[in-house]
């Protein structure tokens, strides 16, 4: 496994005749597997949550010991990196997740731009495939006139999550807080509907990506295995949601998921293997590009960027 990292910048007219403006930069993390297959993250940009969305439920006085060790102020805003996996194998150029899109929040939704600093055409995109339904995950996959941005793409997603954000009763059930990601999650999916294909816990999703069901940030959120053995990258989504307190505690409950008993389990069943198979990781929300390798340490474990 080789793991490179370089920095890109968009070469607009503006940069080049100015020195004086900001240029706008991505950075841009790779990894080398066994058999050809390469795989890249690409930023969305990052998310600005209230420091309770996560922190809520966590006993205050453990919380902030743990920050202090990652410089954070446990009240202060969190802002989240969001890592978009692009895994590259002979003709498949698959997506994982679409990113935010214009209609979330303005710190997000930089997929398009960082995907032409790349060099890649959405219309090359062969797949783009959902962890879950949640609005930094699915809302890019429309464009700004709610059509398929990645218009060439098979659009996948596993089957309990399509159905539960498809269910009419799932607005009324979700919870006030988020009630316009039910609403926001059903109108794109009926966009994508006809030509989606859902799968299930343990199916192939590609011939080197194997679906795991990782259930309690949402209901049927999935979690994929890419490649075999000790070359195995798993590509988290959110079932491993940050790389402080997730890590360092996993067993406490955040509020960031919709079932927090649930999420909790699966981060202990997903560390287990992880750590027993020495797999490396890639996550949405975690720092450094999010690919990288999990130690254990202190009663729980830490997250080390690839670079
Ligand atoms: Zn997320």
């Amino acid at each position: 496994m080789n793991i490179t990292r370089r920095s890109l910048l968009a070469t607009s007219g503006a940069a080049l005749v100015s020195t004086t403006l900001p240029r706008r930069g991505w950075t841009e993390t790779r990894l080398q597997l066994a058999g050809g297959v390469e795989i890249l993250t690409l930023s969305d940009g990052n998310l600005t949550l209230p420091a309770d969305f996560i922190f809520g439920p966590m006993p205050k006085d453990e919380l902030a010991t743990i920050l202090a060790r990652f410089d954070m102020d446990p009240s202060a805003p969190l802002t989240p990196p969001c890592n978009i996996t692009l895994m590259r194998h002979g003709d498949t150029l698959a997506l994982f997740d679409a990113g935010s899109g214009t209609g979330f929040q303005s710190s997000v939704g930089a997929l398009p731009d960082a995907l032409a600093a790349a060099g890649i055409d959405p219309l090359d995109i062969t797949h783009v495939i959902f962890t879950h339904g949640h609005p930094d995950h699915l809302w890019g996959a429309l464009d700004d006139f709610d059509e398929a941005l990645f218009a060439n793409a098979t659009h996948m997603m596993g089957q309990t999550e399509f159905d539960y954000w498809m269910d009419d009763a799932t607005v009324e059930s979700i919870g006030e807080e988020r009630a316009s990601f039910a609403v926001g999650a059903k109108r794109r999916l009926e966009v994508l509907a006809d030509d989606m294909v859902l799968f299930h816990d343990g199916e192939m999703v590609l011939p080197d990506v194997r679906a795991q069901l990782t259930p309690g940030h949402t209901p049927g959120h999935m979690a994929f295995v890419i490649g075999q053995g000790a070359d195995a990258v798993m590509v988290l989504g959110d079932a491993i949601g940050n790389g402080h307190i997730a890590f360092a505690r996993p067993e406490w409950t955040s509020g960031s998921d919709q079932d927090p008993e649930m999420a909790a389990a699966t981060r202990a069943t997903l560390f287990a293997q992880i750590t027993a198979e020495d797999m490396a990781v890639i996550g949405f929300h975690l720092p450094g590009g999010g690919i990288g390798r999990v130690t254990q340490a202190d009663g729980g474990f830490i997250f080390q960027p690839a670079l």
